[in-house]
């Protein structure tokens, strides 16, 4: 997700609930891992989806850093915006949302680097190898983790975002939006795959 995620207005969606949304739309389209929580309306935010509270280990592509991620993502999806395939370099960002106190670095803080071309995004970076981590988004009060870095949690994505800036398109039955659902602050529009 980029800085156009991150800004305040989605913070604003969020107070009123539009993610509860999104987390409940998540839950159904997630497959049998998030299944379990399905059912009744929006839950409170520290409900989350309610598997098994696992903590899956990660790390930066040279290993200095290492953190943790415990319980489930928020949400899970894929971002075609030109900020996440400029930074990461590659087409398609698979972006999961976490609670902050979902996600904990256990070894290497000193060599977590941030960079923020906005400050709604603090991107972290291994300042060893140059790996991604994970992207803080403040105003969201959520963070992206690159699950590509934590093997054990298998990224299953719900819908794709920004597919009005894609470069490659994705043949697989998902909704597409053109830049953000309605919940997420965005227009809300559909594309064809
Ligand atoms: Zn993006
Ligand atoms: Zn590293």
């Amino acid at each position: 997700m980029d800085r156009r995620v991150a800004n305040t207005s989605l913070a604003g969606v969020l107070a009123f609930g539009g993610l509860s949304r999104i987390w409940r739309y998540t839950g159904d389209l997630a497959g049998p891992r998030l299944a379990s929580s399905r059912g009744g309306g929006p839950r409170p935010y520290k409900g989350k989806i309610s598997m098994k509270e696992q903590t899956h280990g990660g790390s930066c592509f040279c290993g200095a850093v290492r953190f943790e991620v415990t319980g489930a993502p928020n949400v899970m999806g894929y971002c075609h915006c030109t900020d996440c395939a400029h930074w990461s370099g590659a087409p398609i960002n698979a972006f999961s949302l976490w609670a902050p106190q979902s996600v904990k670095v256990t070894h290497g803080a000193e060599h977590v680097g941030t960079y923020a071309k906005s400050p709604g995004s603090q991107r972290k970076y291994c300042s060893q190898c140059g790996g991604h981590i994970f992207t803080d988004h403040p105003a969201m009060g959520l963070v992206d983790v690159y699950l590509t870095t934590v093997p054990s949690v298998e990224h299953q994505g719900a819908l794709h975002i920004f597919y009005g800036e894609k470069t490659l398109a994705v043949r697989d039955g998902l909704p597409k939006y053109r830049d953000l659902p309605k919940d997420f602050g965005g227009s809300g529009v559909e594309m064809p795959e």
